[in-house]
């Protein structure tokens, strides 16, 4: 008895719906890249697995009037390559690891030697098709253990997950159709053998494509939603979104909870810029504002003042956690900045900062900020590559 019924539909039928959605996703997805700048790769690839995909039906429709090993090793060899492709545009997609998706296609080269093979020897059609399906169920279950670093990026999200089922249940497909393929499990009719295979194939293909068209929805809509957000040059808050961020941190904080409000600014910025150019003076910037995004934690903020300022929130902050991080910072910052040329440019920062504790009413962030720049200022009197707080009425130089 088969253990998947094949359906009523004849298996020309089923390859026909098959080619026929691949190459249309195919079509869609290529026009789709050249109006989705940052999206072409992913796209493009997607497009390249369903064109396999579409061989790979025609290449089974037309088995009956090819030729000798072409009948099973061209349809073969366009499944296991849709499969890598497959595997190779979610991780671009991702921006992850498309250098281990490579793998895959030693996977699909191993595969086709075992196919030629077993070809070569002559060895019988449950051979073959032991051999293919363990292939693919590998390739399948590689494309998993890829998928996986994803789900921890997006723990619940459905697309993913969806993916994630999808590989895993259509690789223990395959292995149990490798296994079995001797057995009675299978319909077995000559050269469509493996119809239910079929079936579960287009789901496959289908599921995927809706969850990769998802995926891809979701990252434009992220990426769409950073570049408003986020300073330019820098990656950092722009500044009116480093007000709204802060400010809501504020009302949100809970009584007896201490942050640091910090500004900071280059020292004789405009030196850098009138000696090496205002190109390598915003490498400066971006440099200084990796630095200060690498030295917070995830829930502090960063934002770009304007020019060569910069104003961060700490959280959970006193005036000794916030001292120690400026030293951090001061300290990091003595180490030039090495260009492609081969010039260093050394730089440094001044600091302001000022400490508050919730009490029962959050002060207004234009305040804290006015108090920290005074600081600050105080810090670039005092000779530069320091920092000030804003203590009480007055202010502590930090030693
Ligand atoms: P101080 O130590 O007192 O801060 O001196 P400074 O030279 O750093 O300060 P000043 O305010 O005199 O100069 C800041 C300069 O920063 C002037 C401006 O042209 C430059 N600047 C502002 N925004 C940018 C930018 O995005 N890129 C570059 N390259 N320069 C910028
Ligand atoms: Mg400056
Ligand atoms: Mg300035």
């Amino acid at each position: 008895m088969p253990l998947l019924p094949a359906s009523g539909l004849t298996p020309g039928s089923l390859f026909a719906c098959l080619g026929l959605f691949a190459v249309l996703t195919a079509v869609f997805a290529v026009r789709a890249s050249r109006g989705m700048p940052g999206f072409e790769r992913p796209l493009r690839l997607w497009a390249a697995a369903l064109s396999c995909v579409a061989v790979a039906a025609a290449g089974y429709l037309a088995r009956p009037w090819l030729a000798g090993p072409l009948a099973y090793l061209v349809p073969n060899l366009a499944v296991l390559s849709a499969v890598a492709v497959m595997g190779m545009s979610f991780a671009t997609l991702q921006g992850g690891q498309p250098r281990r998706a490579r793998w895959n296609w030693a996977l699909v080269l191993l595969t086709m030697a075992a196919l030629l093979g077993a070809q070569a020897w002559q060895a019988p059609y449950a051979v073959l098709a032991a051999v293919a399906a363990t292939g693919l169920g590998l390739l399948l279950l590689h494309g998993a253990l890829l998928f996986l670093p994803q789900l921890r990026v997006r723990p619940r999200a459905l697309p993913e997950t969806w993916v994630l089922a999808s590989l895993l249940v259509v690789a223990a497909s395959f292995m149990l159709r490798a296994v079995s393929s001797g057995a009675d499990l299978w319909t077995h009719h000559g050269p469509w053998s493996g119809h239910p295979m079929l079936v579960v194939g287009l789901v496959f293909v289908t599921n995927c494509s809706l969850a990769f068209f998802s995926m891809l929805h979701e990252r434009q809509r992220t990426a769409l939603q950073h570049s408003y957000q986020r300073d330019s040059l820098t990656g950092l808050y722009a500044r009116g979104v480093f007000f709204e961020k802060a400010q809501a941190a504020l009302q949100m904080a809970n009584v007896g909870e201490a942050f640091a409000v910090l500004m900071l600014d280059l020292d004789h910025f405009k030196r850098i810029n009138d000696t090496h150019g205002h190109l390598v003076g915003d490498k400066v910037i971006a440099h200084a504002a990796r630095l200060l995004n690498s030295s917070i934690r995830l829930n502090d903020l960063a934002g770009r003042y304007g020019g060569e300022e910069f104003c961060l929130l700490l959280h959970d902050c006193d005036g000794e956690r916030a001292q120690r991080f400026l030293q951090r910072v001061l300290h990091r910052a003595e180490q030039p900045l090495s260009l492609r040329d081969g010039r260093s440019l050394p730089f440094s920062f001044s600091a302001g900062f000022v400490i508050f504790r919730m009490e029962d009413k959050a002060p207004p962030l234009e305040q804290l900020l006015d108090r920290a720049d005074q600081a600050l200022l105080q810090a670039k009197a005092q000779g530069r590559n320091r920092a000030v707080q804003a203590c009480g009425e007055g202010l502590c130089p930090v030693p």
